[in-house]
């Protein structure tokens, strides 16, 4: 049994107070609050500070877990990568702290767009992803749109009565339903409909055409029939 009063806690908890987490109302160095210690620490670590999103890290562990959902559930979800257009003019001609207001202002604006189920995150300085599991197929443009539209419409407050605007392009692919794929061809996927959104104008949404699985339905079926489970069965 550890004794907790023994364990230098000093620098996790200044994290934590710098970090304006909340810290653990329960007695200190119980259990409950070593628990409730470690929960932030994990909070902390899987947040973007500037925008409050999930972080690259935890993207990918994200990206991970819905990539074996598809191939298990067969549910199509989709991938979108973000990126904001002309950024580096922005941070020239009004400064790098307007630069982080514009990219705080983009991360609120994508997060009320999408669905609570939906993941967003900030996976570069101006780079977002969203994952958004069981998404339709045939709806997956027109909430690419939506979100383009969204950021689109913002006019952010960068001086007294100076407001700015900006655009994004994103690109999307939808995992592939049935096939055990990986998280980096995934990505490697919508970004490539990432740069041809850039290549085409930017402040455009662009989808990989959706081609029809591999995968017959027969051949979906046999996945689960009662001759798939017999010859389980049947094999030593
Ligand atoms: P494009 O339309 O092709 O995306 O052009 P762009 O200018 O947006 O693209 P680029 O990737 O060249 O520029 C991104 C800039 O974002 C470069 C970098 O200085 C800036 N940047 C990266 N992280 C941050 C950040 O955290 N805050 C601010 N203010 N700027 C950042
Ligand atoms: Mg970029
Ligand atoms: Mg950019």
């Amino acid at each position: 049994m550890i004794d907790a009063h023994r364990l230098d806690l000093d620098q996790a908890l200044q994290l934590l107070q710098q970090a304006g987490a909340l810290l653990p109302d329960e007695a200190p160095h119980s259990a409950p609050w070593l628990q409730a210690v470690l929960n932030a620490l994990c909070d902390l670590s899987s947040r973007d500070a500037l925008t409050g999103l999930v972080n690259r890290r935890s993207f990918e562990m994200a990206l991970s877990r819905e990539v074996d959902r598809v191939a298990r559930a067969g549910e199509p979800a989709l991938l979108l990568m973000l990126d904001i257009d002309h950024f580096k003019a922005v941070n020239d001609t009004h400064g790098h702290g307007v630069g982080d207001q514009v990219i705080r202002a983009v991360a609120g604006a994508v997060a009320q767009t999408v669905r609570p189920m939906d993941l967003v995150a900030r996976v570069g300085g101006e780079e977002f992803a969203i994952i958004l599991p069981n998404c339709a197929t045939h709806v997956g443009l027109a909430v690419a749109e939506r979100v383009r539209e969204r950021v689109s419409e913002l006019s952010i407050e960068v001086g007294p009565g100076q407001m700015l605007g900006v655009t994004v392009s994103l690109g999307g692919a939808f995992a592939p339903p049935w096939v055990r794929s990986s998280a980096l061809l995934w990505t490697e996927r919508a970004d490539r409909q990432l740069y041809r959104a850039k290549a085409e104008g930017r402040n455009r949404a662009c989808l990989e055409p959706q081609i029809d699985s591999l995968v017959s339905a027969e051949e979906k079926g046999m996945l689960f029939s009662p001759l798939n489970s017999d010859l389980q069965q049947d094999s030593p």
